[in-house]
């Protein structure tokens, strides 16, 4: 089959390894870092031009099945492929890791969005360190009363809160890393999105009774939705032929 994975997260690219020996992986990605790691199989870079143009990539391109395997909070582009499965009648699934639960003894404060996430600054912590990523940056601007560590794989661009350290990097993190920056910086709450996967700055944070405000998933469309890249394969392979 030729299969177009909607990528950008280490599941994505699990998945093309895992399947590339069977069939012909297409992994799409949006573009937005500047040196990728490259998944097996072919590789496109950029937006497909909204639903209209997925749709006709679909069919331009003959894929049989169209695995969304983008990060849970890339919520257009998910929108936008179950939109265009529907359209051109190609068989579409969900490839999303599970999101995180807090431990008891935690302090953790789930809100629907980063608006709401800033709006409990400062009342949770003052000493901020935000992993929301860099396109998120925008909602805390404004927030003087508060300093942030912000940590992004790609720079952030203004407008962002005036008293910001930023720290690019990409993960995977450890722990022990986790503890220095939280200790090193004074960090007295973390500012996350529910991403799921390795989960070393909630270790270091519940080690450290540092409170969490964990913004919330947007939510699924309805199509069939697996955890891992192993599901994601065999899934792939119990569909029937095209
Ligand atoms: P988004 O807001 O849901 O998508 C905005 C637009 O970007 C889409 O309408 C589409 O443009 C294009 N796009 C997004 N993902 C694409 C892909 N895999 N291939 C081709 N075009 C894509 O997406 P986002 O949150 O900016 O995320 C962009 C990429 O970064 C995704 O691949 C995602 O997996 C990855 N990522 C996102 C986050 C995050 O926190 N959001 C974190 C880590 C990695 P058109 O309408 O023109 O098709």
């Amino acid at each position: 089959m030729r299969v177009l994975i909607l990528g950008g997260t280490t599941e994505a690219r699990e998945l093309a390894a895992l399947i590339a020996g069977e069939h012909h992986v297409i992994t799409s990605l949006a573009g937005r870092t500047t040196s990728p790691r490259r998944p097996a199989g072919e590789v496109r870079i950029g937006g497909f031009g909204g639903v209209d143009g997925l749709t006709a990539y679909l069919r331009d391109a003959a894929i049989d099945v169209l695995v969304d395997a983008t990060h849970p909070f890339a919520a257009t582009m998910t929108r936008h492929a179950h939109q265009a499965c529907q359209a051109s009648g190609v068989p579409g699934m969900i490839l999303r890791r599970p999101g995180w639960s807090a431990s008891p003894g935690d302090e953790w404060h789930r809100v629907a969005d980063l608006e709401a996430a800033a709006g409990l600054l400062p009342r949770v912590g003052r000493r901020v360190f935000l992993t929301t990523g860099r396109q998120g940056i925008a909602a805390f601007a404004g927030r003087d009363e508060c300093w942030f560590l912000a940590r992004s794989v790609e720079p952030p661009e203004p407008p962002m809160p005036r008293r910001t350290e930023v720290l690019l990097e990409r993960g995977p993190f450890t722990v022990a890393g986790e503890r220095a920056l939280i200790a090193a910086h004074r960090i007295d709450v973390l500012v996350t999105k529910d991403s799921g996967g390795t989960d070393a700055k909630l270790v270091a944070a519940r080690e450290a009774g540092v409170p969490v405000i964990m913004v919330d998933r947007p939510p699924l469309p309805a199509a069939p939705t697996v955890p891992t890249a192993e599901a994601a394969a065999t899934w792939l392979r119990r569909l029937p032929d095209r």
